[in-house]
């Protein structure tokens, strides 16, 4: 079987590094591993715009900025095709097959949906579209044939309402649809990064982010003030570094010789985590280091977006190919769909 992979990314603002070590890390690492037959990266204008129905222009616009941060982090247009999603509108009527396929109450009881109604304040007027989009979700997934999805954490409850559609369709009208497996960061702390204001998720929608293409003087404002142990108020006090956020960061990007250039006195993580616990290591030090070492991370991806930036219209035709191509793979999804369900009339 083909190994396929489809993931994407809502173009409702810049990448932040949440995205970057949730997802975008472990996409770049999947597409240079040479084990994948096909890679789809889907920018979802259609479902970011479930939640920004008044504001298109700014869907609109956040596409570029999306696209330029792909290719910052080494995506590559030879390995990945990037697409728009409402360049593809055999996703719309997949998805239209899949909702009698799923109840009101089973959406309603999915927690990333019921999380995020509760965070844009939809409780007493929810958009349908918003509502459906896991069901829309499942036609992204679905139409490529994807057998492996690299998302966040908070995208398992989606995945998995995917695999039961699958699972639906293929006992209904036999067996035509592929399972979709989730693939998750293998470092903990890259599962859900939270914010800088220590939010359980760094999130374009809460402002608490430190965007890929963020100036260097930009990322060391943001980094010291950072959310730390709240009782770690004196420098010889005993602090907490499970939960706080500026450890839960170096232990997603530090990496050894970030020690070697920085921070030479300590041999790496558990003594720094060991001396903190213990008292008379102070938070700033500690962000100073961060700081080292996100800007160590974040510099040649600025460099390649400012180098994509001055080419746009060579992204504009990466968009443009890669969502020809997309089309054409949804379309043969889709006419195996109609096939299986019988309504492939002439
Ligand atoms: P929005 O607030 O508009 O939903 P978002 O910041 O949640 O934006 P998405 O476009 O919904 O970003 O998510 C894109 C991908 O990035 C998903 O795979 C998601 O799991 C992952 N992701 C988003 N935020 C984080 C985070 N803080 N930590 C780890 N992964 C994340
Ligand atoms: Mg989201």
């Amino acid at each position: 079987m083909k190994q396929i992979i489809l993931t994407g990314d809502r173009p409702t603002g810049r990448l932040h590094v949440g995205h970057y070590v949730g997802s975008l890390k472990e996409r770049v690492k999947l597409q240079n591993s040479g084990v994948y037959d096909e890679i789809y990266i889907m920018i979802a204008d259609a479902q970011a715009l479930t939640d920004n129905a008044e504001h298109p222009e700014k869907v609109r616009q956040n596409i570029m900025q999306v696209a330029l941060d792909y290719l910052a982090c080494g995506l590559d247009p030879e390995k990945a095709t990037i697409f728009i999603q409402s360049m593809i509108p055999e996703l719309t009527e997949l998805t239209f097959y899949y909702m009698n396929l799923v109840t009101v109450s089973r959406v309603q009881r999915n927690p990333t949906v019921k999380a995020e109604i509760q965070m844009r304040n939809f409780e007493a007027s929810i958009p349908v579209g918003f509502f459906c989009y896991p069901i829309s979700q499942a036609a992204d997934i679905t139409a490529f044939r994807a057998t492996h999805v690299p998302v966040g954490e908070d995208q398992m409850p989606m995945i998995e309402q995917c695999k039961e559609i699958v699972h639906k369709f293929n006992t209904v009208y036999g067996e035509t649809l592929t399972d979709p497996k989730i693939v998750l960061p293998e470092n903990s702390a890259c599962l859900r990064l939270p914010g800088i204001d220590g939010k359980a998720k760094m999130s374009k929608s809460l402002g608490n982010c430190i965007y890929l293409a963020e100036e260097p003087e930009d990322i060391k404002k943001k980094v010291m003030s950072m959310f730390t142990d709240p009782n770690h108020l004196r420098v010889e006090d005993p602090g907490q570094v499970e939960g706080n956020p500026v450890f839960i960061y170096l232990d997603a990007f530090s990496k050894p010789e970030y020690f070697a250039e920085f921070l030479p006195e300590y041999s790496g993580m558990d003594e720094l985590k060991e001396h903190y616990t213990r008292g008379g290591l102070g938070d700033v030090k500690v962000k100073k280091f961060l700081n080292n070492v996100l800007q160590a991370e974040l510099a040649p991806i600025r460099e390649r977006r400012k180098m994509w930036e001055q080419k746009l219209p060579d992204v504009y035709d990466i968009l443009k190919a890669g969502s020809k191509k997309a089309r054409e793979t949804a379309g043969k999804t889709l006419e195996d769909v109609r096939r299986s369900m019988k309504i492939d009339y002439f």
